[in-house]
């Protein structure tokens, strides 16, 4: 049975002749960078997250690194931010020249465990980072709550949840700024690179207007040194049309993430938890195994992909031996690297191969 681990073919044929469409119009009219369909785009996911502004731009990495721009963080400055995540998270903080403070990570959640926070607080620190890892949002109440208290502003990187709810409220729209990615395999996936940056803060819209096209104030002047991340029109075409039938392919992960986790039950392998006033958008739907090598061995044996989401925290990679961190300083994320996986999760997986991949991983 083959079997994709996320069916971005299915979900591109599904979509096919609106977005052929789409795109035909942008070639035509000859305006492949910003212009009415950018901002019709972020008119339409202002109105999905509740965020007064949306600001498109190149990825998800520069929408952090604009993000912590816009806030003037750099060199001094402290970031702190969980150590179990993409490494784009943490380069950011790193190539503005500010220090990445890591605390450790929530053992059910795998999200920046929210106790720890107060106690890596310094007269540094300049700003949160709580990644919605795997399509579920952090404890955003609390974050909220000590930025509030310290006046820190809170940057949700929601690069993995777009379409997630949190308590009623929409990810990207939780925080000071929220910041995702368009990337293919995300929740709403473009045709290459893209990202956006939501606030609802009328003075740091502003300045991310300017940031991502050079610091540009009007024509022929620039407040501020920015840099050139704007998304193209083509992306932006896509990602329209994908809007528009975004709640669906919500819900379709949903329930499939749903049924995975009934599937696996009593099978002794940890399944998500997911909090309550919490809807994950299953960016990754993500176990935890103990004998996670018998387990992919099996998998890799049937044809059933897999992928594993991280093997190794930050603070371990050798991008980021200058902060000094050894093993046993995040004991939670180094259990968790060794036995997380995910499983294949995407609308279009049918219900006979979700089947065959929960008995390849029961085994
Ligand atoms: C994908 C991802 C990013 C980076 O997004 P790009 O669009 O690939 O630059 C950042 N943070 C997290 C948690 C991600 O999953």
């Amino acid at each position: 049975m083959e079997i994709q681990f996320n069916d971005l073919k299915a979900q591109a044929k599904n979509y096919e002749a609106e977005i052929d469409r789409a795109v035909k119009d942008v070639f035509s009219s000859a305006r492949f960078i910003g212009g009415s369909v950018v901002h019709t785009l972020e008119s339409a996911l202002s109105k999905y997250t509740g965020a007064e502004h949306v600001i498109c731009c190149g990825c998800g990495t520069d929408a952090l690194m604009i993000s912590l721009m816009a806030l003037d963080i750099g060199h001094g400055d402290e970031v702190i931010t969980s150590p179990f995540t993409f490494i784009a998270t943490v380069g950011a903080i790193s190539l503005l020249g500010a220090k990445p403070v890591f605390v450790d990570i929530d053992e059910e959640t795998y999200n920046i465990d929210a106790s720890q926070i107060e106690g890596a607080l310094t007269a540094q620190t300049k700003a949160i980072i709580p990644i919605s890892l795997f399509g579920q949002c952090a404890d955003m109440d609390t974050i909220n709550a000590i930025g509030s208290k310290h006046n820190i502003p809170i940057i949700e990187d929601g690069c993995q949840s777009f379409g997630a709810r949190y308590k009623e409220n929409m990810s990207c729209n939780l925080s000071t700024i929220g910041c995702t990615s368009f990337y293919p395999s995300k929740p709403l996936g473009c045709y290459g690179d893209g990202g956006a940056i939501f606030t609802s803060d009328d003075r740091i819209a502003q300045k991310i207007r300017m940031l991502v096209n050079h610091g540009r104030n009007s024509s022929d002047t620039f407040t501020c040194i920015g840099i050139n991340s704007r998304l193209d029109a083509v992306q932006a075409a896509v990602l329209k049309v994908k809007l528009k039938y975004f709640e669906e392919e919500v819900s379709g992960r949903r329930s499939i993430g749903e049924r995975y986790t009934q599937l696996l039950e009593g099978a002794g392998i940890v399944t998500p938890t997911i909090r309550t006033g919490c809807e994950s958008v299953y960016s990754q739907y993500s176990v935890r195994v103990k004998g996670r090598n018998d387990v992919i061995k099996r998998m890799s044996d049937s044809g059933v992909p897999y992928a594993i989401f991280y093997s190794i925290p930050l603070h371990l990679q050798e991008a980021f031996k200058n902060l000094g961190h050894e093993p046993g300083d995040f004991p939670v994320a180094e259990t968790v690297s060794r036995e997380i996986l995910s499983l294949p999760m995407s609308r279009y997986l049918t219900a006979a191969q979700q089947d065959h991949v929960v008995k390849t991983v029961k085994g």
